[in-house]
Formats: structure tokens, sequence, C-alpha cells
């Protein structure tokens, strides 16, 4: 931490700042300037953001120097990108590209198995589908839950793809552990703590999107959160931010992805179905999240998009989906990556 002091304050009030840090047992560090002097504090930075050191006499600021993150950032331990393996499909390390595809929601045994063998055909590496639905509105279809879950892990056993899918609640923690091969931590649920500590404890990979309204630093400390169970498997998503921009449903961060990978370790997947809410933008957009040396994307498919329970506009028909992962991964492969 870096305590800047005000342009007129004095040595005693510097002096007092100086006593006040050494109580925690940081290493202190004078810096008189021209105009200022800075004080710099290196050691625990949460235990001098405790000493509530800006109300002092004579303090102008006091400004971080590291990231508040610590797990999920590429600038201490972790220098290399992490290289995920999940169920034989390689995630991260920068030299492959995934292929999330399926479903918004599981309706049924037979439209989750059509569009889990359409998805395989094209060349998809995971299947993706909702047991446990947030929705906006109490009154929606909410998902079929433990049935879901079970017509799944029937895809998978079918198809060979495995499956990514949400867990909602704490309460329904065990169950889709079980079942799922990759834990998705939706975009309302990222700042819900006590669930992300538990989706760490599960074992299993976890994709945790970004929340609406998040910063991408309040992203990677969602991560920490994971990370610190001693959960190394993490996967990023960019799914859309809200903005003022009310075109799209939600305004896709595509400079996150670069930046994230600037700034972490952890592989980086963009959603581009829930940040378009249009099937018209979704290809471009995939394109774009490919493009810009995302480690996948995770997108809806439908056979019959018209007659989806949830988010059927947004749903790339089937029969389309074959043309749009072809195009996509030639996308990806500009960015050095080949589909895995
Ligand atoms: C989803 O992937 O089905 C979903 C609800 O996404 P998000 O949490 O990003 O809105
Ligand atoms: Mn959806």
């Amino acid at each position: 931490m870096m305590v800047v002091m005000t342009p007129g304050a004095g040595e005693s009030q510097i002096q007092a700042v100086v006593s006040k840090l050494e109580t925690t047992g940081v290493h202190v560090l004078v810096m008189p300037g021209k105009l200022t002097t800075a004080i710099g504090a290196i050691g625990d930075p949460e235990r001098v953001l405790e000493l509530g050191l800006e109300g002092m006499a004579g303090v102008d600021r006091v400004v971080p120097i590291s990231r508040p993150y610590k797990l999920a950032s590429s600038e201490l331990a972790h220098h290399e990108p992490t290289r995920l393996e999940i169920a034989g499909r390689r995630v991260g390390g920068g030299d492959t590209f995934c292929l999330i595809a399926g479903p918004c929601t599981v309706e049924s045994r037979e439209q989750t198995l059509a569009v889990a063998w359409t998805v395989r055909k094209a060349g998809a590496s995971m299947l993706r589908g909702g047991a446990f639905k947030p929705r906006t509105s109490p009154f929606a279809f909410k998902g079929l839950g433990l049935e879901g879950l079970k017509v799944l892990a029937e895809a998978r056993a079918e198809t060979g793809l495995p499956v990514v899918t949400e867990l909602l609640d704490v309460a329904d923690a065990d169950v889709v552990g079980e079942h799922a091969d990759v834990i998705q931590i939706g975009a309302r649920n990222m700042q819900n703590y006590a669930l992300l500590e538990i989706a760490g404890q599960l074992g299993k990979p976890v994709l945790l999107k970004r929340g609406l309204s998040s910063t991408v630093d309040e992203l990677l400390m969602a991560a920490d959160y994971v990370l610190k169970e001693g959960n190394e498997a993490v996967m990023l998503c960019e799914r859309g931010i809200r903005t003022f921009e009310v075109a799209t449903r939600f305004t896709l961060d595509i400079l996150a992805v670069p930046w994230l990978k600037l700034h972490t370790h952890l592989p980086v997947i963009v959603d581009p179905s829930h940040a378009a809410g249009d099937r018209r933008l979704v290809e471009p957009a995939a394109c774009a999240a490919a493009a810009a040396g995302a480690d996948g994307v995770i997108v809806e498919v439908h056979e019959d998009p018209e007659a989806a329970l949830c988010d059927g506009p947004q749903a790339v028909y089937g029969r389309d989906f074959a043309a749009f992962a072809k195009r996509v991964g030639a996308h990806a492969a500009i960015a050095g990556r080949v589909l895995a």
C-alpha cells in the first residue's frame, strides 16, 4: 500500500502515520517528494486498510499497489496459463479452443438428446444445459431439477460429452456435484460467496460467470473464493454486462478477454448467447471472442427454438450449428488455437 500525504503535511503528521503503520508489522518506507511525501507500506494490505488512515491529519489518500485478487492473479505464483483437463478435453493453456454447446434448459429427454447429438456431431467438446434455472420472474419455468440432471447424465453416457450445468442453490450442491462434470455458477450468483465456497469443495471444475454489473476485478475476487478451497479448476466466463445500451440483451465486454488473459492464469470462456439475446448476433460475437483469444465459447442451441421454454430467440438452430462451429473454429485458428 502507498499512503500519499497532502502537500501541506508536516513532519509530525508524517511521523504519526509511520507510527500507526508500524503497529501492524509492515515494512515502512518514507519517500519525500518535491511536493508531497509518500509512505510505502510493504506487507499485509488488509491490515493497513483496517487502520483507517484516510481519516488522519495530513493524509490525502491510501492507494493499493498490488491487485486485490491473489490466487486468480498471474502476477504472483502463477505466471503460466492454467490448463484444465475435463474428461479428456483440454481447456486453457493457450493453444486450444473449446466449444461448449447445448440447450439453455433441459426441457425433456428427447429435446436434450437430440441437441446433444447435433452439437457432438458438429465438434462440440462439452454439453451445456440447465436443470436448475435462475429466472427473473418467479412464475417462469425453473427447470426440471433432479429429473433434468438425470437426462443430462444420460446424454453424457450416450454422446460421451461432459456436462456443464448450473448450481443455483447450496441446498442442491451434492446432487449437482454428482451429476455434473463442470459446475456452472450463474451471473446472478457470482457474488454468492457461500455458494462459491461450496462449489469449490465439490471437487469438480467450476465455470464462473461474470455478474451482470460486476467489474473484472470483482470477477477475479469471486474466483479467489473458489480457488481458496483448493480447487484450481476454474474457468471464467464473460457473458455481457449491463450498460446504458439496450439494443442488445447485455453488452459483451470483448476487451475483457485480452484483459483477463493479461491479468489471470485462468481459462477465459465467452457466452455470446446471453450477451446477444438474438441468434443473428451470436455467431459474430462468438467469432470475435475466438479471434480475441478466448479459450472457448458456451453457446445455446435448440432444434426448435420457437418451442423453447427459455431463451428461444437467442438459440442457434440445430441445423445451423455445424456451419456455425466451422466458422467459429476458423476464427480460433486465427488466434493460433485448434478445437479441442
Ligand atoms: C445460463 O447460462 O443458462 C444462464 C442463465 O446464464 P447467466 O447466468 O449468464 O445469465
Ligand atoms: Mn439461457
